[in-house]
């Protein structure tokens, strides 16, 4: 498999999302009655787990719990499976468990090296749209409320002149993996405010209006780190939707070895050779997060050299 088609955790479509059965209310009210739809409860950006992973409710269950719950979304489909999810946000954390017949609520990132990918993606997915609709319950235009529509894809204004259609926001950050001129393998790694002491990882940042993702990386890695850079090349991307992220994997090559950090998001930055991040890995350090992109943007560089 090529690193383009290397699932990274949160994604790779793991279902259908079924796009044409969001605008057929009919169809959908009947799969939520259906035996063998499987409906995922969430309280407030946590997956209600048992024992064994995170609690998967059956049409009849759900249906009592809809009564007492927020939203109800369609996912799409598992082969011939209808997935729904469900916001119990609205009760205390006790409620919420009991009512889907959990134990407690976790946030999926703690889950993620337990679970089939499959299931941590799905778990992502219901987290994050279901935290959409609890922000966006009103029109930013004028202000009336809005209500769920199109499977839980859509919000619309239900003011009489508006009836602004809302759609989920997503919120696009570069990661990029900046290395130095020349032939010397060094890669820089920055630590950021608020991290431990020792722990240095790749630089990041928001895209603002108005910027491509190249155009992102750029400014981005100036203001931050004091660095200039070319062959701004992309890597690949990961749903993060915690709450409503996309990350874009970039590498870039620097166009000298001075940095300047700006001492307010990041507090130092320094190369480090492919010999010395194998030693952080063997004394038991992890190369960023290992559930997330800028992980594998290290381990693609390292493997190279
Ligand atoms: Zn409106």
């Amino acid at each position: 498999m090529d690193t383009a088609e290397r699932v990274l955790a949160y994604g790779g479509g793991w279902l259908d999302r079924a796009g044409p059965l969001r605008t057929d209310p009919t169809r959908l009210s009947a799969l939520l009655t259906e035996s063998t739809t499987v409906v995922l409860p969430i309280w407030r950006d946590r997956s209600l787990v048992d024992g064994d992973g995170p609690v998967r409710l059956t049409a009849e269950r759900a249906s009592l719990v809809r009564s007492a719950a927020g939203e109800t979304v369609f996912l799409g489909l598992d082969g011939d499976v209808a997935v729904f999810a469900v916001d119990l946000s609205a009760l205390t954390e006790q409620a919420a468990a009991e009512m889907a017949g959990a134990r407690r609520s976790v946030d999926v990132r703690a889950l993620v090296g337990r679970l089939e990918p499959g299931d941590a993606a799905v778990q992502a997915y219901a987290r994050g749209l279901l935290h959409w609709h609890r922000q966006q319950r009103y029109c930013g235009t004028c202000g009336a409320p809005a209500v769920s529509d199109g499977g839980g894809h859509v919000r619309t204004c239900t003011g009489g002149e508006c009836g602004r259609l809302l759609f989920p926001r997503i919120e696009p950050a570069i990661i990029v993996l900046v290395e130095a001129p020349g032939a010397s393998g060094r890669c820089l790694l920055a630590r950021h405010a608020g991290a431990p002491e020792d722990a240095y990882s790749t630089l990041a940042g928001f895209v603002e209006v108005g910027e491509s993702l190249e155009d992102a990386v750029r400014r981005e890695m100036a203001e931050e780190a004091g660095v200039t850079v070319t062959h701004v090349t992309y890597q690949g991307s990961q749903a993060w939707p915690f709450p409503a992220g996309l990350m874009v994997g970039f590498r870039a090559t620097a166009t000298s070895d001075e940095v300047r950090v700006d001492g307010e998001e990041l507090l130092e930055a320094r190369w480090f050779t492919r010999a010395e991040l194998r030693d952080r890995v063997a004394s038991g350090r992890t190369l960023g997060r290992v559930d997330a992109i800028d992980h594998r943007l290290l381990e693609d560089w390292l493997a190279e050299g």
